[in-house]
């Protein structure tokens, strides 16, 4: 079981199975929504997916047909699901296990910030500088 909440913990949420690949998506409505450079995404079947707790889930339907589900208290973005679709596009910053899948891509580059670069080399801290 994989279990993943928003900041405050009222929504929360568990996995059962697998989480799919992992796509980092540039799009400007993932920047905005997500107050972000990117939001990194996996695709997980709506049956393996179930809330734990949802008073506080809110939604937003960023395109026709798409639904971005996200806590209404803290606003952490926790999924978003396509109308009619069988698998949720979870929002992999909202995880609190580590999984086990690997990053595939990244899509929407043509919509990506122009002061972020994915493949500089950049230095790394472990904390904040
Ligand atoms: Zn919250
Ligand atoms: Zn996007």
């Amino acid at each position: 079981m994989i279990k993943g909440s928003c900041l405050c913990r009222n929504v929360t949420y568990d996995i059962s199975g697998d989480v799919g690949d992992i796509v980092h998506c540039h799009c400007i409505t993932c920047r905005k929504a997500h107050g972000a450079a990117f939001s990194s995404v996996a695709s997980v079947p709506l049956i393996n997916f179930q809330l734990t707790g949802e008073e506080k889930l809110s939604s937003f339907e960023s395109s026709p047909g798409k639904v971005r589900h996200f806590c209404g208290n803290c606003g952490t973005q926790i999924y978003a699901i396509r109308e009619g679709a069988s698998h949720i596009i979870l929002r992999l910053g909202s995880l609190d296990d580590d999984i086990t899948s690997k990053e595939i891509s990244h899509i929407w580059t043509s919509q990506k910030a122009n002061w972020y670069s994915i493949n500089k080399e950049l230095t790394e801290h472990l904390e904040s500088d």
